[in-house]
């Protein structure tokens, strides 16, 4: 299925390869199945397995530079692993990534008490602000990621307000809903507990962990930024959440502030507006029941 892969990725991709004295010849490719926003797969030289991303490079400005930065920046701590940024490009219409093939395993059987001390560990990476020096993508939408020192004007002016305008713009909310916003925007101070910023993932569910050959848990497809670990901690329970002991390790390694069910759900406003804006529909229900609860 090498025909799948746009011609000019391939030739660029060749060349980048020998540049780097790499095996060049691409034998293969095995594309991913289901749930990509973009188009991937894993790559074949003979000799290595890459993992491949690419779409339009025009639509998505600089999403794969960031994909790779961000990937760079988690690795770095060392807390987690994740696939090896290699390389990112543009190729005529197309920009792509290429980064280590993950070559999927069975869970071992201590998955989750690891992957507790693992995301506990990374949270434990703090900056000065939250935010980060770029901006970013989280799905195919931008992310915004201007520093601010406290984390209630970050979450309402660079997450929900970005997000409001957009679903305002296209329609996907109606606009009386800012109002219970309004209400909102003064009270969330009280419910989010001061912490330090945490360096997160940031879109983490179930589709960006996977398990590596060694059966260890793998972080792919980051949105990162620092942020409020519990906005991390809500993402995961949005989709039916991961298993028990996971949570009940992080917590033994970072402790949550007391109340954290209560107040999980406001966190959850903003992916569940980028939800909106990608696929409209029910989530918008999720959001106006969450503001009933809380406004
Ligand atoms: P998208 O950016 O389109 O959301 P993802 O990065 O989530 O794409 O990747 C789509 C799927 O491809 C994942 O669910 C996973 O199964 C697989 N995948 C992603 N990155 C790798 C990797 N480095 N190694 C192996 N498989 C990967």
């Amino acid at each position: 299925m090498l025909s799948a892969v746009p011609k000019p990725v391939l030739k660029d991709l060749a060349q980048y390869l020998e540049k780097q004295g790499l095996p060049h010849r691409i034998k293969k490719f095995k594309p991913c199945s289901g749930g990509c926003i973009n188009n991937g797969g894993e790559l074949l030289t003979g000799e290595e397995s890459f993992f491949l991303k690419w779409n339009s490079a025009t639509r998505y400005p600089a999403m794969f530079a960031t994909e790779g930065k961000g990937l760079k920046k988690l690795h770095n701590t060392g807390a987690i692993n994740l696939p090896e940024f290699i390389y990112d490009g543009e190729a005529g219409e197309y920009a792509y990534i290429l980064m280590e093939f993950i070559q999927p395993g069975a869970r071992k059987p201590n998955y989750w008490e690891l992957f507790g001390q693992q995301l506990a560990a990374l949270h434990g990476n703090s900056s000065e602000q939250f935010g980060l020096d770029h901006d970013n993508y989280i799905g195919s939408l931008p992310q915004y990621n201007n520093p601010h020192s406290d984390w209630p004007a970050f979450f309402i002016i660079e997450r929900l307000e970005r997000q409001l305008r957009m679903a305002f713009d296209d329609r996907a909310l109606d606009r009386a809903i800012q109002r219970q916003f309004d209400v909102l925007f003064p009270r969330l101070e009280g419910y989010f507990p001061v912490e330090q910023p945490a360096l997160i993932h940031g879109d983490l569910w179930g589709g960006n962990l996977i398990t590596n050959t060694v059966g260890n848990p793998c972080l792919i497809d980051p949105a990162v930024y620092y942020g409020h670990r519990e906005a991390e901690l809500a993402f995961t329970r949005l989709f039916g959440g991961f298993d028990r002991e996971f949570y009940q390790v992080y917590q033994a390694t970072f402790p949550l502030e007391s109340g954290f069910d209560e107040r999980c759900d406001l966190y959850n406003l903003y992916p569940l507006l980028v939800h909106v804006n990608l696929f409209g529909g029910g989530y918008a229900l999720q959001v106006k029941g969450i503001l009933k609860r809380f406004v």
